[in-house]
């Protein structure tokens, strides 16, 4: 397939310190493709610098460089599902604005999509992040794939390219925990990875806070499968089984050796009163989690509210003014 434009989608928060750097870097590499191309900014509710910013190099690059502006912080998922809905390009690819993954690796990733794949991910070669955030990412590609069957080893890493189809199947889908490589990979037919470098943070700090990655692997979990809910059955069942073999070996203990065993079994009973307790917490708990969410979906709500684009011609915005909300 030859491309005659490629989007870049990029979801800033709070990256005044980075922006600078990564929109010359951007507009380096896009520039050496020798194809049309837009980079979106989707500033997703800053408060620091980052929205001026993206509006001054929207004016200065007028229609390379696209700002969209979200009124407030909806996250990263959220804000790229936003800027995927002002895109145009044939190809288009995601990319954090933290100068983690180099931009330079944009002509690659046009490359593997040029040849046919509907979506192309990466690895992070020598990962710089904490052990922790390692071993959750380990622990959460593991299961993707295993859910998946789609055997891709990274889908913490947002460097990313998908073809036009995917990304427009993805803006069709409801619901609103949305974790973009996942659902793209529900979509594609063909998919492949290549190996980039990862750098560590240099500018501001990660904005991923122990509960915001717990939250996100919530949503990985309950978005990608109802597996956890047949988990919960198949645990009630043997635990239930198990239980009632218990009780019936208490009473023949109390036939044969009377009353005092009984006794001296009390405790056993409460240890697991509280076993059964606990399996119960965790089974409402899951179920709750999956209400929640029908609850969410329900209402459906917009995902992402744009206040307002810059750095595009006048017509085209026009075009865009049925496109400022994601349901
Ligand atoms: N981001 C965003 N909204 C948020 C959180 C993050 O748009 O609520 C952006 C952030 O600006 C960055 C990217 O998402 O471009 C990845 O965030 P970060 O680097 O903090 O995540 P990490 O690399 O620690 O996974
Ligand atoms: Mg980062």
């Amino acid at each position: 397939m030859e491309p005659s434009m490629i989007s870049v989608v990029v979801p800033v928060f709070n990256e005044e310190k980075n922006l600078p750097e990564f929109i010359r870097r951007c507009l380096e590499a896009c520039q050496s493709l020798g194809i049309a191309f837009e980079i979106i900014l989707v500033d997703d509710g800053s408060r620091d610098g980052s929205a001026r910013l993206i509006s001054e190099a929207a004016e200065h690059h007028r229609d390379k460089v696209v700002g969209v502006f979200l009124n407030r912080n909806y996250g990263q998922h959220g804000a790229i599902l936003a800027g995927f809905s002002c895109s145009r390009g044939d190809i288009v690819i995601t990319l954090d604005a933290d100068l983690q993954n180099p931009p330079e690796a944009i002509p690659l990733l046009v490359d593997k999509a040029r040849q046919g794949y509907d979506v192309v991910g990466t690895v992070r070669v020598n990962r710089r992040d904490t052990g922790f955030r390692k071993l959750s990412s380990w622990m959460m590609n593991k299961l993707v794939q295993r859910i998946t069957g789609v055997m891709m080893h990274d889908y913490g890493c947002m460097l990313r390219a998908y073809h036009r189809d995917i990304v427009k199947a993805m803006l069709s889908s409801r619901g609103h925990s949305t974790f973009i490589p996942v659902l793209a990979n529900s979509f594609a037919r063909s998919t492949t990875e290549i190996e980039v470098p990862h750098q560590e943070r240099t500018g501001g700090e990660s904005k991923y806070t122990l509960w915001k990655l717990i939250n996100l692997q919530f949503d990985l979990l309950t978005t990608m499968t109802t597996f956890p809910l047949r988990v919960l059955s198949v645990i009630g069942i043997i635990l239930s089984g198990f239980g009632f073999a218990l009780g019936i070996f208490i009473l023949v203990m109390r036939l044969i050796h009377g009353p005092q065993w009984a006794v001296g079994g009390v405790f056993t009973l409460f240890a697991l009163l509280f076993f059964f307790v606990g399996a119960q917490f965790l089974g409402m708990g899951l179920l709750g989690e999956y209400i929640g969410r029908i609850y969410y979906d329900v209402r459906e709500r917009p995902r992402y509210l744009i206040s307002h684009i810059t750095g595009r011609s006048q017509f085209v915005h026009e075009m865009q003014k049925d496109r400022t909300s994601g349901i």
